[in-house]
């Protein structure tokens, strides 16, 4: 079997935002799908380190922001690289509004934004899937959606890594030691071993 495969699948990418006790929130995502049409359904999985699952868990809502081409590596390093139970993810960021649920999306960077309401929950181990009603969705732009083929050619930064240095296939953080350890998950976007590559 060839896991590789995996890396041919198409996905877009995507900030989830959540509102809980006053707090705000939001990670990067790339599963996103529209379930059922009639009704209108959506479906986000999340990992479950992720403050945003938690937040979601709890209040049964959150909104989906679709990037697009235009987007800058910032919004990465705010929304991806960094825990919302350490920092404050949108603190000195304008470039957001609430919709009518009081829950953040993002303005810039993305041409639509979906308010929806969880209606179902499957625990994955590792992830939680979020099944949910679209409540509301509106257009902010024209421009087109990211995917993320699009986000490894153009966006990520192409840096050099020192040989024999581990780089995450995923979003390209550096793992400093010589061994990378089995169990190792990378920091920023949560994956495992199997995504990390020996650079030679
Ligand atoms: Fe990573």
């Amino acid at each position: 079997m060839n896991n590789d495969v995996m890396f041919n699948i198409g996905y877009g990418l995507y900030v989830l935002t959540a509102r809980e006790n006053e707090k705000d929130n939001g990670c990067i995502i790339n599963t996103l799908m529209q379930v059922t049409t009639t009704p209108n359904k959506i479906s986000v999985t999340v990992n479950k380190n992720n403050l945003t699952c938690e937040m979601i868990k709890n209040t049964k809502q959150f909104n989906v922001s679709i990037l697009t081409e235009k987007t800058d590596f910032e919004v990465f390093e705010r929304f991806g690289f960094h825990t919302g139970r350490e920092v404050e993810k949108f603190k000195n960021f304008d470039k957001c509004k609430r919709s009518k649920n009081e829950i953040y999306y993002i303005e810039e960077y993305t041409n639509s934004y979906i308010s929806a309401n969880v209606i179902d929950m499957v625990d994955l181990g590792t992830h939680i899937m979020f099944i949910a009603d679209v409540i509301e969705a509106e257009i902010l732009s024209k421009d087109k959606s990211l995917t993320y083929d699009y986000y490894q050619e153009n966006i990520k930064p192409k840096k050099q890594v020192e040989k024999g240095k581990y780089v995450c296939k995923i979003c390209g953080y550096v793992y400093e030691g010589d061994e990378l350890p089995e169990d190792f998950v990378c920091p920023w976007c949560k994956h495992g071993v199997n995504d990390f590559e020996k650079v030679n």
